[in-house]
């Protein structure tokens, strides 16, 4: 079958930033952020790394140690920032926990609340022990729940979704997730249910706070909203419904020079579970590897930040996805 995403028009983001004079220079490796597997229990419409229970691609144990080796050798990085498919599915996503925070690092987990009661869809290992792990280790949690009813939930995500998806923040608010005081931080990632761009986060935040508190007694720190970048599932189900070059033309109206101040690529990186290193998660997913002049792909074999900070990112047109409106981000708005 043809690729519905074909002969999609240009929008020449590089050459607009470029015509503004913007400075798009990365400032700093403040953050690591390591897909460490594609395997996923679930099979979303929206995901832009196309994870699902068939996956079989997962950072290797030496990749891993690597990735620690990295933390140690680099005061700079404060935050690693744990993402997948599930991450909890990959054999040594616990070492890489437990060894970062015993470099007083701050570790983030991009935990999508089911993983907990499917277990890993392969080999069928329960997960159920993850609430007391993340709170053991003081992991920030950051879950995705596309809104707080049922309908758009099970929409985006499959039938059943929302009811585990609050079944699973009960027992993260259970071990004092979200709960004033405990230091336990959760976070919750709204995205739209179709091609528009999010409401504004506070307000969203503030819908989000009331409902889930009035109808199921749930709490949160923050929640992010963030766009739905214009790649694969996302990207070719637009085509298919004619609506991708609407959907394009939205974000390039909405194109707000303030957000390339912040946008995450700037104070980054992104490794992929082979070890190969990008400028962020979307640039992963696209196979547009880091720029360097001899062309060769950098690893974290051959990881060394000072390159990094002399590189060029590697700019496209999906990047008016995170510079539309007040921009986005994997940790929401970004103005
Ligand atoms: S839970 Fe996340 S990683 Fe898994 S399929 Fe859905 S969007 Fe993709
Ligand atoms: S998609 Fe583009 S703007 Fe967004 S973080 Fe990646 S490189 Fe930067």
């Amino acid at each position: 079958m043809q690729d519905p995403t074909m002969n999609a028009p240009q929008y020449g983001f590089q050459e607009m930033a470029t015509s503004l004079g913007l400075d798009l220079k990365p400032k700093s490796v403040e953050t690591l952020q390591v897909n460490v597997t594609k395997l996923c229990n679930q099979a979303c419409k929206h995901c832009h790394v196309d994870s699902s229970p068939q996956r079989t691609e997962h950072l290797s144990q030496k990749s891993a140690k690597r990735i620690i080796q990295i933390l140690k050798d680099n005061a700079e990085i404060k935050t690693l920032d744990l993402t997948g498919g599930a991450p909890e599915l990959n054999d040594h996503f616990e070492y890489l926990v437990q060894e970062a925070r015993a470099l007083d690092r701050a570790v983030m987990v991009r935990h999508n609340l089911t993983v907990i009661f499917d277990g890993n869809p392969q080999t069928g290992t329960s997960m159920s022990h993850l609430p007391k792990f993340f709170a053991t280790h003081g992991v920030i949690v950051v879950s995705s729940l596309p809104y707080y009813q049922e309908y758009f939930t099970d929409r985006q995500r499959g039938r059943g979704v929302f009811e585990k998806s609050i079944d699973g923040l009960k027992l993260l608010n259970a071990e004092g997730f979200g709960q004033e005081g405990s230091g336990l931080t959760l976070n919750l990632v709204y995205n739209p249910a179709g091609a528009f761009l999010p409401a504004p986060q506070r307000e969203l935040e503030r819908d989000f706070k009331r409902e889930l508190q009035q109808k199921f007694g749930i709490r949160f720190n923050s929640l992010y909203a963030i766009t739905n970048m214009p790649i694969h599932r996302f990207r070719e189900d637009l085509a298919r419904r004619e609506s991708l070059a609407p959907y394009m033309e939205k974000l390039v109206g909405a194109f707000n020079p303030d957000t390339c101040e912040s946008i995450m690529c700037r104070n980054m990186l992104s490794v992929a579970y082979d070890g190969t290193i990008y400028d962020c998660d979307f640039n992963q997913m696209l196979g547009m590897n880091v720029n360097r002049s001899d062309r060769k792909p950098l690893t974290i074999f051959d990881f060394e930040p000072r390159d990094f900070l002399k590189r060029t990112i590697q700019f496209d047109d999906h990047c008016f996805g995170c510079t539309a409106g007040s921009g986005s981000s994997c940790g929401g708005e970004v103005t």
